[in-house]
């Protein structure tokens, strides 16, 4: 059993019936900097020139990935929150549809993409499209907990890291 997992909570049905949710809260009070060395490590920083987190668990761990390389944070937030000019891309729940948003920008770059928890990968996938229209070109993602047997990111070659796989 890896050191990081008695720290993890799996709280059933939350945030609804069905889900078991892995509550990383512990962790982050216990072992905050283990984990971000660890998430950190196996990605090739050389080829990056920015961290994207997705809100708002991929703020904690990417911003303090990007401190700890020396990168710039670039955050992508749910629906309203940053102020024009933005560009925007929608995905479908279960029920109904969520949108992830970023400034506009301007300069052509290279990111890595930053998120806690990867499930059926919706929102990744959202997140990687809404990179690619702004210039961003995503060549690392990574994450702190890979529920693998719910998306298949890895048979289709997606440059993905993970601590945790499940
Ligand atoms: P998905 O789009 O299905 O890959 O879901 C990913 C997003 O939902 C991430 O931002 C996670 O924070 C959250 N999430 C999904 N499933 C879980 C889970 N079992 N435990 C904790 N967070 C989850």
């Amino acid at each position: 059993m890896h050191p990081f997992e008695s720290h993890i909570r799996n709280v059933p049905d939350f945030p609804k019936a069905g889900i078991i949710f892995k509550d990383i809260t512990p962790l982050l009070q216990e072992r905050f900097s283990e984990v971000i060395e660890a998430i950190s490590q196996g990605i090739n920083w050389d080829e990056i020139d920015h961290v994207v987190g997705i809100e708002s668990r991929g703020f904690i761990l990417g911003a303090a990935m990007a401190q700890l390389k020396g990168k710039g944070f670039i955050p992508m937030r749910k629906k309203g929150k940053l102020p024009p000019p933005i560009i925007a891309e929608s995905y479908a729940l279960e029920y109904g549809s969520d949108t992830l948003e970023m400034i506009i920008n301007t300069k052509a770059a290279k990111v890595l993409l930053v998120d806690d928890v990867l499930a059926t990968g919706g929102t990744l996938r959202a997140a990687m499209k809404l990179c690619e229209k702004n210039q961003l070109k995503v060549t690392s993602m990574a994450l702190l907990i890979n529920l693998t047997f719910l998306n298949n990111f890895k048979e289709e070659g997606l440059p993905v890291h993970s601590v945790l796989n499940y």
